[in-house]
């Protein structure tokens, strides 16, 4: 059993929010600060494999999360153009056998809403911009931008790729623009009624230089979602995504598939979002501060595991945590950085190079990973 102390989570995305509810499940004091008065359902899906389904069982949302996502039985993925397919990764019930959960594809704001019933009620504080932070060696003092403060004992950083804390712990340094954007469109499932063509629940469609990531959001199949990946010279990027609009999709994808050209038909509204970068860090923690997510390891979103790494390193961290005790922060942080720092370093490698399930293979190595079942790696011999 920890030390009844607090911990202070920054950040309320996907990764913060597990962090929170997995070391309240395990006993510890903790409030999550996000920066947002409060949350929107921006119009982005998002994938979850198995290998995170197996940390909500944890938090007890896998059986909610399962009831509203769509479940596609397959990753099919296919030539933008003639529609030949390249690859058909089994799901569905062999995801539940082989991997031990399902797969499954939701709108992302669903699925933080849901996180959120995971945490204790008020253990998470909106509205809260960290703007600086100190290490007084006995414990941490947080400052916000609304001039309050909060003091705890360690500190985790799931603020994201612009980290205030990874900026206090290495110095301030901009991502790197990838060179690609992603355009993202909600589409409302009766509008694809009226074609005669076939929408699969879960399909990429590729070219040489680009590809179209698409799959429904609920179980109902009435919303439809795509995010593609397209090379795109810099531009004076300001905020986190720009409006697109049908004629740029027409002009990046008007030689892909007639069902490709119905989505483009369909779409309402279109954004487009820098793919933003960085080298891995040197470090991931120090003294009372430790990152994870996309503040330690962001990459481009190709392989669908950016937020699962977030994650899956919430709850390695609460595993490590619970093993040394709170007072132990410094043996925890180093057994989280040995036992995390070769997986996610390979996601982020496989999710740059964008080559993910593009040809057949067995994805076992990403879905079938547990990790409360992995043997802990001692710091020792990482
Ligand atoms: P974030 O989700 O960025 O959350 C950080 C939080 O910290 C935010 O709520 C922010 O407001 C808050 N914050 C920031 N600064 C402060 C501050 N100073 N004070 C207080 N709060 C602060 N991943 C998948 O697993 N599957 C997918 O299908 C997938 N698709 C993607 C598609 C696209 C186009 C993109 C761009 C990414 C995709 N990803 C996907 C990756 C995924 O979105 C990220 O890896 C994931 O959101 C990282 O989670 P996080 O909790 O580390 O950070």
């Amino acid at each position: 059993m920890s030390n009844m102390k607090h911990i202070a989570v920054i950040g309320a995305g996907l990764g913060g929010l597990a962090a929170g509810s997995l070391l309240q499940k395990a006993g510890f004091n903790v409030t999550v600060y996000e920066q947002s008065p409060a949350f929107a359902r921006l119009g982005a899906g998002i994938h979850m494999g198995p290998n995170v389904l197996k940390v909500f069982r944890r938090m007890g949302i896998e059986q909610q999360l399962e009831d509203l996502a769509s479940h596609p039985d397959f990753w099919f993925s296919r030539d933008g153009e003639t529609g030949d397919y390249l690859s058909r990764i089994p799901l569905g019930a062999w995801a539940r056998k082989e991997y031990g959960a399902a797969y499954v594809t939701v709108h992302r704001g669903d699925l933080q809403a849901m996180q959120m019933t995971s945490l204790q009620p008020g253990s998470v504080q909106f509205g809260k911009c960290l703007s600086s932070v100190e290490d007084s060696g006995s414990d941490v003092v947080l400052r916000f931008q609304d001039g309050s403060e909060a003091r705890a004992d360690i500190v985790i950083g799931a603020d994201g790729i612009n980290s205030k804390l990874r900026e206090h712990l290495l110095g301030v340094e901009a991502p790197t623009y990838s060179g690609w954007v992603a355009h993202r469109a909600l589409i409302r499932g009766e509008q694809l009624r009226k074609y005669n063509l076939s929408f699969e629940d879960c399909v990429k469609w590729w070219s040489e230089d680009r590809h179209l990531m698409v799959y429904y959001t609920t179980k109902a199949r009435d919303e439809y979602y795509y995010v593609s990946g397209v090379p795109h010279p810099a531009w004076d990027i300001k905020g986190s995504f720009v409006d697109s609009s049908q004629q740029e999709m027409l002009e990046t994808f008007g030689h892909y598939h007639p069902v490709v050209q119905a989505l483009i038909e369909c779409s309402e509204s279109v954004t487009k979002w820098p793919l933003l970068n960085r080298k891995p860090l040197p470090v991931w923690s120090e003294g009372r501060i430790v990152l994870l997510g996309d503040a330690c390891h962001p990459m481009k979103p190709h392989m669908a595991q950016g937020a699962a790494m977030a994650i899956e390193d919430a709850a390695m961290l609460t595993r490590c945590l619970t093993e040394t005790g709170l007072s132990d922060y410094a043996t925890a942080f180093r057994l989280y950085e040995a036992n995390r720092k070769e997986r996610a370093s390979r996601v982020q490698a496989v999710s740059n190079a964008n080559t993910f399930l593009r040809a057949q293979e067995d994805p076992a190595w990403v879905y079938g990973y547990d990790v409360f079942a992995a043997p802990l790696k001692s710091e020792v011999t990482s």
